[in-house]
C-alpha cells in the first residue's frame, strides 16, 4: 500500500463514520492528490485561491473542494464555481461578495463562520462574544449563501486541556446559535475543528469535520 493510502485508511478507521475527513492538500502537487483520490478520498482542502484554480481543472470533477484559508474578497469571483464549502468566512464584506458572485452563477454557496477560539492573537475569526450578533445580521440577508455551521482553530500548544477547552467553547457556541437562530434546523449542522495534531481531541468535543494535512501527505516545506 502507498504511504498516502495507508495514512488515509488509518485515520478513517480511527474516526467515527459521521465525521468528515477533509484532506488538506495545500502545497502538494497533482500526482499526490491523485493518489489520495485513487484511494477513495473525495473531500480536499486548499487555502489559496490560485491553488484551487491550478488544481481543479486537472482533477476529477467529483472532488469536493473546501476553501479553508483566509479568503480575500477580490478572489471570490475566481473560485466560486469550484467551492463545495468555504470554511473561513469572518466578515460581512466577504459574505456579501460570496453572495453576489454565487448569485451571478446561479449557485447557493455553503459557508461556515470562522470563530476565534485560540489564545493566539489573530486577525481572523469572529470573537465568540460577537458571534450571535454577526449571525443575526447575516443569516437572512444573503439568499445565495447558506450558513451551515462554524469553524475554529485551537491554540498551537501541547497542552491538551487548553486545546480541548477551546474546542468545547466552539461546540457550546454552535449549540447556542443552532437553538437561538436556526430553530434546531438541520441545515446548520457542521463544526469544522481539528487538524493533524489535535483532531482526536476535536472529535471528543463534537467535531463533525476534521481538516487534516500533514498526517496524510507528510510535512510541508
Ligand atoms: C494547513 C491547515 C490545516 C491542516 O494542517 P495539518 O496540521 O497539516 O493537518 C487545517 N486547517 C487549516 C485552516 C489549515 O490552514
Amino acid at each position: 500500500m502507498s504511504d498516502i493510502k495507508n495514512s488515509l485508511s488509518i485515520i478513517i478507521e480511527s474516526i467515527p463514520r459521521n465525521v468528515l475527513l477533509v484532506a488538506v492538500s495545500k502545497t502538494k502537487p497533482l500526482p499526490i492528490l491523485k493518489e489520495a483520490y485513487d484511494a477513495g478520498q473525495r473531500h480536499f482542502g486548499e487555502n489559496k485561491a490560485q491553488e484551487i484554480l491550478d488544481k481543479c481543472p486537472n482533477l476529477p470533477e467529483d472532488i469536493k473542494w473546501h476553501f479553508i484559508g483566509h479568503l480575500q474578497s477580490k478572489k471570490v469571483k475566481q473560485i466560486i464555481r469550484y467551492t463545495h464549502l468555504i470554511h473561513s468566512v469572518d466578515s460581512l464584506k466577504l459574505i456579501a461578495e460570496i453572495d453576489k458572485r454565487a448569485q451571478a452563477i446561479g449557485k447557493t454557496q455553503d459557508i461556515l463562520i470562522q470563530v476565534h477560539i485560540a489564545k493566539e492573537e489573530s486577525k481572523f475569526g469572529i470573537p465568540v462574544e460577537k458571534l450571535s450578533s454577526f449571525i443575526a445580521n447575516t443569516m437572512d440577508a444573503f439568499p445565495n449563501t447558506r450558513i451551515t455551521g462554524l469553524m475554529g482553530m485551537a491554540t498551537f500548544t501541547d497542552n491538551e486541556r487548553v486545546v480541548s477547552k477551546e474546542f468545547a467553547t466552539l461546540k457550546k457556541a454552535f449549540n447556542l446559535i443552532k437553538t437561538s437562530y436556526f430553530n434546531n434546523n438541520s441545515s446548520f449542522s457542521e463544526i469544522s475543528m481539528g487538524m493533524s495534531g489535535d483532531y482526536k481531541l476535536a472529535i471528543e468535543e463534537g467535531s463533525t469535520m476534521i481538516r487534516v494535512g500533514s498526517s496524510i501527505f507528510g510535512s510541508r516545506d
